[in-house]
């Protein structure tokens, strides 16, 4: 294991929460698990040094809004070591009465959309009107090849600055379902630590929009003008899981392309289901980069989270979202628990050769390999 995965908490000299920097980065892969006893002096004032937190010293610490304790509690439930993982879940649940105050924001869109600078604006904004702010991103990408398509949060330069924001990259989980557990852990962690907006970002590929969607209250889907035909190459299912599809760019010369492909949008946002029941999703423009539109979005959002309260909406979806979570998480356990047990993987060439030449129906195949893993289970 490299050094760089077993980076050690910054603490500063007087401990305290005083931080260069408000992105908080976490473990790389899998954690090893070993209790923390390296003391590493450090040139300079700075210090590092590791010392193990109880669980108590966790909740403690988070509920207060340490953020340096904060940030190790993210990297406890980040971990994949079995030891963390349990202390994790520890602290966790004794974290759960004080979640669930923030709103939940997702936000997506194609790589160069602007999520980075939009986020920015609107986290900045948040941060100047009272508001405590927390950026999360889902990456599944990070997790294959180690880059993130997101890119590099400590790009977000005014946002790092403020008290009031605290970031954090993608973890990197090896697969959507570990990036995502660890995800909306995070979330709940933040919550709990007095932060009352979440936005999380994820990128516009695939699978991961699905699941951050499953995660989190209002869905923003970030667009462009411009792309000629202006339906082109926007998947309707992504729009469909959207609550406000946002035109970024929407400044100088592009503004006018901006407000026409608006129009467009919503004229046939009227022709697809919403993705919540009771509003209706609309098409507004903003520039992450002169600010124009970014009060007026938080504005919709504000008026989203009033309606749905309203009428229950909110709460039943956060309600049948704790219920999916529980029951994606069984799934993938059951599924891991198939393709890894070893008279599995050692019969399923066989199988799978007699299937393909046709002396074997797909159905009793299925039942076969199914019947290996009962046979054990009894
Ligand atoms: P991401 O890949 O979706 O996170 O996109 P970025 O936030 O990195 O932005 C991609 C590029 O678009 C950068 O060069 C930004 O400066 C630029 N950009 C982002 N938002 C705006 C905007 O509102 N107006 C203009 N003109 N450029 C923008």
């Amino acid at each position: 294991m490299s050094q760089e995965k077993q980076r050690p908490e910054w603490v500063p000299p007087e401990g305290g929460d005083e931080f260069t920097t408000n992105v908080m980065h976490g473990v790389e892969g899998g954690h090893d698990g070993m209790p923390g006893t390296r003391s590493i002096a450090h040139s300079g004032q700075h210090r590092y040094r590791r010392r193990q937190l109880s669980v108590d010293d966790h909740v403690q610490g988070v509920l207060r809004g340490d953020r340096s304790i904060l940030a190790r509690t993210i990297t406890l439930v980040e971990s994949n070591a079995p030891a963390h993982i349990e202390m994790a879940q520890e602290v966790l649940k004794q974290l759960l009465p004080h979640t669930g105050n923030s709103i939940r924001v997702g936000i997506t869109g194609v790589p160069g959309v602007g999520k980075s600078t939009f986020i920015e604006a609107l986290g900045v904004f948040l941060c100047h009107q009272g508001h405590r702010v927390a950026v999360l991103a889902v990456d599944p990408s990070s997790s294959v090849t180690r880059g993130s398509i997101l890119g590099d949060k400590t790009r977000m330069e005014m946002l790092v600055r403020e008290p009031n924001a605290f970031i954090r990259p993608s973890p990197t989980g090896g697969t959507l379902g570990g990036v995502t557990r660890k995800s909306r852990e995070t979330m709940l962690v933040c919550e709990a630590a007095g932060f009352d907006v979440v936005l999380v970002e994820t990128v516009g590929v695939g699978q991961s929009e699905i699941t951050v969607r499953s995660m989190v209250d209002f869905f923003l889907l970030l667009m462009l003008s411009g792309a000629g035909d202006e339906l082109q190459g926007i998947k309707k299912g992504v729009i469909e899981l959207a609550d406000a599809l946002l035109i970024n760019k929407a400044d100088g010369d592009n503004k006018i392309r901006a407000q026409a492909a608006r129009t467009e949008y919503n004229r046939a946002l009227h022709y697809l289901a919403p993705a919540t029941e009771g509003w209706r999703t609309r098409a507004y423009t903003c520039s992450a980069v002169s600010g124009e539109g970014i009060a007026e979005i938080w504005d919709v959002i504000k008026d989203f989270r009033q309606k749905t309260t309203e009428s229950g909406v909110f709460q039943n979806r956060r309600r049948m979202q704790i219920l999916d979570w529980v029951y994606t998480m069984v799934e993938e356990h059951l599924r891991t628990r198939f393709f890894n047990d070893p008279r599995v993987i050692n019969i399923r060439p066989q199988i799978e050769q007699a299937v393909i030449e046709g002396k074997l129906p797909a159905t009793v195949a299925a039942q076969e390999l199914l019947h290996i893993v009962e046979q054990h289970d009894k």
